[in-house]
């Protein structure tokens, strides 16, 4: 009798094992899903297309080195790539009308096509400097005839310069405090 017992009773310990195991493997990944619902990792920029969003943050980046906070998540401007008509026009800022809708940017197709990672950098910055900073364009340049700003017109004189010697200078203006929201003056 008491040999049947013991016999019958090592079965129903080894289930219960098992039902350990296994429960303890389900309560892992119930907690790895849990996690990710309660913080989901912010991708993208709403209504900006895929390819920019590297100069997006950079953006945000760079503003930040320069002690601004800037979300460019949450600020409501919309960017894409894609053919611009005008000759020489290589990048657009449209403000939204009385601030209704979203300030929206455009990079020309064929020149994003043809540019190097600066060049693209140059022209979503510049467009970003009036649709973020509410920049106006500033012409000046310095007594070589080079323009001190990357928000020059294009259509002037001054002749450009954004390197990887000259970036930082040139992105420590568009960041100046003095200039934003110069457009609106
Ligand atoms: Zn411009």
């Amino acid at each position: 009798m008491n040999a049947y017992i013991q016999w019958s009773t090592r079965p129903s310990i080894l289930t219960l094992f098992s039902f350990v195991c296994l429960f303890l493997v389900t309560a892992c990944q119930e907690d790895e899903e849990v996690v990710e619902e309660i913080e989901p990792r912010e991708v993208g920029y709403p209504g900006v297309e895929e390819e920019l969003w590297v100069y997006f943050e950079r953006f945000e980046e760079e503003a930040f080195n320069r002690g601004l906070n800037i979300n460019l998540r949450t600020a409501n401007i919309t960017a894409q790539v894609q053919e611009i008509d005008e000759n020489r026009v290589l990048g657009r800022c449209n403000f939204a009308f009385h601030r209704f809708g979203a300030n929206r940017v455009t990079i020309d197709e064929a020149f994003w096509n043809r540019s190097s990672d600066r060049g693209r950098e140059f022209v979503v910055f510049h467009e970003l400097g009036h649709c973020y900073l509410n920049r106006g364009h500033r012409e000046a340049s310095d007594n070589r005839g080079t323009c001190l700003s990357i928000m020059r017109s294009g259509t002037e004189f001054c002749r450009d310069n954004y390197s990887q010697f000259t970036r930082t200078r040139y992105l420590d203006e568009l960041f100046d405090t003095q200039f934003a929201n110069d457009i609106f003056q």
